[in-house]
């Protein structure tokens, strides 16, 4: 950690400064320029409280050196990390295709839709039976009943669950159903819900708030790691924009960035991030080449009809063009589904 003084700064200051470092256990380093004078923090940096340093009369501002997600970073594991969903593993070159409607409506419906994307390549069902909605009038979710079917069609198509958790009271039921929880971008700095998933132990899909920062997500993903649970796959499904072309903006650079600070699997999701089946399959196959180590697509057989999301799912036939396409951009990136 670097200490910037301001240029006014006195020498009392600068005593009690050098104190305060001392007494955490950690050696100040002065350094005395022409126009300013910096102190360098030699030692542990997570046992000094950067904004704390910046109430000290003299300091200018804290630069940290290391980044504030200590066990998300790639200085605490250089090596990708793989995420084992089922027998679906996800990072280091395993890639998954996770693929479903948007919410669970019947178990007809599920069966219909969960046969098709399995057909064309999907390895992870999703569904939602607790759904975040806008407004308190919309389909909510079938709750528990929702939670049976996606584990009953799951099981008859061999192949692992994802279903949301909103409220850290439901997450134990949750893991009774699911392989993976995710949790949505509404609730990505819901720390007691965080908390709650890192505690149980199941993997983890963790989707980037609207309006947060890379920082931002990748500290909701030290929650769930600090808890306990090493299992945890972060997915790019856009953020506000002053742009209405798009339901949100896809921030595809987000995940080359994302590669550069941790080790952690990243997905996206053009579903929500762009709301238009008519792109889609672009922004899907953008994804992979900025290197994502998965997808997330919503499909139904009858969109026209579909409790929430309808205007932006794919139908299971674009699904399965999309899927082959996906499956070839793999081959160029030594990367396999
Ligand atoms: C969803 O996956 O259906 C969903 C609500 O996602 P998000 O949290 O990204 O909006
Ligand atoms: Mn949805």
């Amino acid at each position: 950690m670097i200490i910037i003084l301001s240029s006014d700064t006195t020498d009392e200051q600068i005593n009690k400064l050098k104190h305060h470092i001392e007494s955490l256990g950690l050696t100040p380093h002065l350094s005395i320029g022409t126009f300013r004078t910096i102190i360098g923090v030699i030692g542990d940096e997570s046992k000094i409280d950067a904004d704390q340093l910046c109430a000290f009369p003299g300091v200018s501002s804290v630069v940290p050196v290391l980044p504030p997600y200590k066990l998300a970073s790639l200085d605490a594991h250089p090596q990708a990390s793989v995420v084992e969903v089922g027998d679906v593993k996800i990072g280091g070159g395993h890639l998954c295709m996770i693929s479903g409607p948007c919410s669970i409506e019947s178990a007809e419906g599920l069966d219909a839709i969960a046969a098709a994307v399995v057909a064309a390549g999907a390895n992870i069902l999703r569904g939602g039976a607790y759904k975040p909605r806008s407004s308190p009038y919309a389909f909510q979710g079938m709750g528990v009943a929702g939670l049976k079917i996606l584990r009953d069609v799951g099981e008859r198509y061999d192949v692992p669950v994802v279903t949301e958790v909103t409220d850290p009271r439901n997450v134990e039921v949750v893991c009774e159903y699911a392989d993976m929880l995710q949790v949505g971008a509404r609730n990505m700095q819901n720390f007691v819900l965080l908390t709650e998933v890192g505690k149980c132990g199941k993997p983890v899909l963790l989707k980037r708030g609207m309006s947060a920062t890379i920082t931002d997500l990748l500290m909701s993903a030290e929650y769930v790691l600090a808890a306990g649970n090493q299992n945890v796959v972060l997915c790019e499904r856009g953020i506000k924009s002053f742009d209405s072309s798009t339901r949100n903006l896809y921030d595809v650079a987000a995940v080359a960035v994302i590669k550069t600070l941790t080790h952690l699997p990243i997905i996206v999701d053009p579903s929500h991030a762009t709301g238009r089946p008519d792109i889609i399959p672009a922004c899907a196959y953008a994804g992979l080449a900025a290197g994502a180590d998965g997808v997330h697509i919503e499909v139904h057989d009858h969109p026209e009809q579909a409790f929430s999301d309808g205007p932006q799912a794919l139908s299971p036939k674009e699904f399965a063009a999309t899927f082959k396409k996906l499956e070839e951009l793999a081959r160029v990136f030594d990367a396999t589904f």
